[in-house]
């Protein structure tokens, strides 16, 4: 069954911009359909945006500091790398990854030094988080695009997070296209987004 709330996404999406939350187990996916024309020739682009705790990817929100660490952060971001992979855009549509962008907080981070304080740092899960503070959570975001020759065979993607990182439970998804906007929430047993 389809699930949209489009009432709903319009009262949301009325509020000023907040940061999305940080919370375990779920991540976000922002999907903008453009379609363009040349001539008698369309186009369709597919902009998706994944924003995502880190931990639901790796397990852990640091530097890696150990070689097993080393080898899943470079193994996820090796996954992150194949778009084709992530996502399945209606193959009739005929669409090919054009553009892919990771920003992982992992790549610029130099190691961190371990302070002395004197009593042992503190790290408190699953309370409040602020972002970007260091030696809390941190986020990861991927930008993908898909350019498709057949826009009008294009009716929705398939989203194969879920079976890459089973610690993602939840993905809330936000689209806009011609024909206005959608939310939706996916998940393992739900796995595509149809507009
Ligand atoms: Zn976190």
């Amino acid at each position: 069954m389809k699930r949209c709330f489009p009432l709903l996404f319009l009262a949301c999406a009325s509020l000023p911009q907040v940061a999305p939350a940080h919370v375990h187990g779920e991540a976000r996916l922002e999907i903008v359909l453009e379609i363009s024309r040349e001539g008698a020739q369309k186009s369709a682009q597919l902009t998706i945006t994944l924003d995502t705790p880190l931990d639901n990817l790796l397990g852990f929100e640091y530097a890696p500091a150990t070689d097993a660490e080393r080898e899943a952060a470079a193994s996820m971001e090796k996954q992150l790398s194949h778009p084709e992979q992530l996502f399945v855009p209606d193959a009739a549509a005929q669409c090919a990854v054009t553009l892919f962008e990771l920003e992982s907080p992992l790549r610029t981070e130099a190691p961190k030094n371990e302070h002395d304080h004197g009593d042992k740092h503190h790290h408190e899960h699953g309370e409040h988080h602020e972002h970007h503070e260091h030696g809390g959570h941190d986020d990861l975001e991927a930008h993908y695009r898909f350019t498709c020759k057949n826009p009008d065979a294009l009716q929705g993607l398939k989203v194969r997070l879920f079976a890459l990182f089973p610690r993602l439970q939840h993905l809330q998804v936000e689209f806009a296209g011609p024909n206005g906007q959608r939310a939706a929430k996916l998940d393992a047993k739900n796995t595509r987004f149809s507009w």
